[in-house]
C-alpha cells in the first residue's frame, strides 16, 4: 500500500473525533446498479439478519485506506445535535457559490474546509462541541439567502444542500448521509481531497484539526432573532400536521394559486412565476415564486419581492384594516 494512504490509529482517532456523531452509517455499493450505473448507499446489516452493523474504528480505517466507502449521518437523534455542517453544491456555477459562502463564513471567523467532489464541491464547517442541527441550518440558510446563493428544495431544482438535512429526527430515524470525506468515491473511482493541504491522509487531517471550530456561544449569536427561511423547516417522520387551508372570516380568502397560472411541484413547494418579478420583465424562467403545498397561504419570492408587492402586482393589494 502507498504509505501516504496508510491510516494510522492516530489518524483514525482524529477522523472519528471530527466526523463521527453516531454509529449508524451507510456503505457505498462497490458495484454499479445494473440499470442506472450508479453506486448507491445502503445501511449494512449483519449477514443473514436485519441487525444493523455499527461503525467501528476498523471500518473508518478501511474507508480512509480505500477498501470501502462509508456515508456519515449528521444528526445524533438523542441530542438533535451535529458535529459538523456540510454544504453540498454540484450544479453549474456551484464552485462560485461555495466560494461566496466561504468568503462570508470567514467574515464570521468561521474557517470552512473546501472538499472537491465529482461535480462542484462540499464545504465543511466544524463545531467545537455538538450544536443543535436546527441552529446550524438557520445559520447557513440565512447566509445563503443574504448572498443570493440558491437553495435546493426552496422551490429550486439546483442549489446548495445542507447536511444536516433535518432540524430534528424522530427516534428511529436517520436523516440523510453524506459520503465520508477522504474516502474513495466509487462512481468516480477516485479520492477527493480538501484544497487546503497536501494530498496525504496525515497532512489533510492535520489541516482539518487546525481549523477554528464554531462554539455554542458563536452559533447562538449567528442565529439570534433568525428563523429558517420559509418552506425549509424539516423534521423527519411524525411530520407536522398539515395546516388547514380554509376560510377564516366572512370575506373570501385570497388564494395565491388562483392567480399565478401554471405551477409545478418541487419538494414541499409549488413553483411558478412571481407576478411582481414578471411585472417588471423578470422571472422569465418562471421559478421565483415558491408556494408551500401544505399551506398555500405561505409563499415567497426568491428574488426578494414582498408579499405586498406580489399582491399589488395581481391587482389584489393587501387590505389594511382601518381602525374602528
Ligand atoms: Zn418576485
Amino acid at each position: 500500500m502507498d504509505l501516504q494512504l496508510k491510516a494510522t490509529p492516530g489518524i483514525v482517532k482524529d477522523y472519528v473525533d471530527l466526523f463521527i456523531n453516531r454509529r449508524a452509517y451507510t456503505l457505498q455499493s462497490m458495484k454499479p446498479h445494473p440499470e442506472t450505473g450508479r453506486h448507491y448507499y445502503f445501511r449494512p446489516k449483519r449477514e443473514g439478519t436485519d441487525e444493523p452493523v455499527m461503525l467501528t474504528a476498523e471500518t473508518i480505517r478501511k474507508h480512509l485506506e480505500g477498501s470501502l466507502t462509508v456515508g456519515l449521518y449528521a444528526i445524533n437523534p438523542s441530542s438533535q445535535r451535529c458535529k459538523w455542517v456540510a454544504i453540498d453544491a454540484d450544479y453549474k456555477n456551484a464552485m462560485e457559490d461555495l466560494l461566496k459562502l466561504q468568503y462570508q463564513l470567514l467574515q464570521d471567523k468561521v474557517e470552512p474546509a473546501l472538499e472537491m467532489s465529482k461535480r462542484g464541491g462540499h464545504l465543511w464547517i466544524f463545531l467545537a462541541t455538538p450544536l443543535r442541527a436546527k441552529d446550524c441550518r438557520i445559520y447557513i440558510y440565512n447566509l445563503a439567502l443574504a448572498l443570493g446563493v440558491p437553495v435546493k428544495g426552496a422551490g429550486l431544482v439546483d442549489g446548495i444542500e445542507v447536511f444536516p438535512k433535518h432540524d430534528e429526527l424522530d427516534p428511529g430515524s436517520f436523516g440523510n448521509a453524506i459520503r465520508g470525506p477522504l474516502g474513495i468515491h466509487r462512481g468516480a473511482s477516485r479520492r477527493f481531497w480538501f484544497y487546503g493541504a497536501d494530498y496525504t491522509l496525515a497532512a489533510q487531517m492535520e489541516y482539518l484539526k487546525r481549523l477554528r471550530k464554531v462554539t455554542e456561544e458563536e452559533m447562538s449569536q449567528f442565529v439570534a432573532g433568525k428563523e429558517l427561511p420559509l418552506g425549509l423547516a424539516r423534521r423527519q417522520q411524525g411530520a407536522a400536521p398539515e395546516a388547514p387551508y380554509e376560510r377564516r372570516s366572512g370575506r373570501p380568502e385570497f388564494r395565491i394559486l388562483d392567480h399565478v397560472g401554471k405551477v409545478r411541484k418541487a419538494g414541499r413547494n409549488y413553483v411558478g412565476q412571481c407576478p411582481s418579478c414578471a411585472a417588471s420583465g423578470g422571472d422569465q424562467a418562471g421559478d421565483n415564486l415558491a408556494i408551500l403545498i401544505a399551506d398555500p397561504r405561505f409563499y415567497q419570492c426568491w428574488a426578494g419581492c414582498t408579499k405586498q408587492m406580489i399582491r399589488a402586482a395581481l391587482g389584489r393589494p393587501i387590505q389594511v384594516r382601518q381602525p374602528a
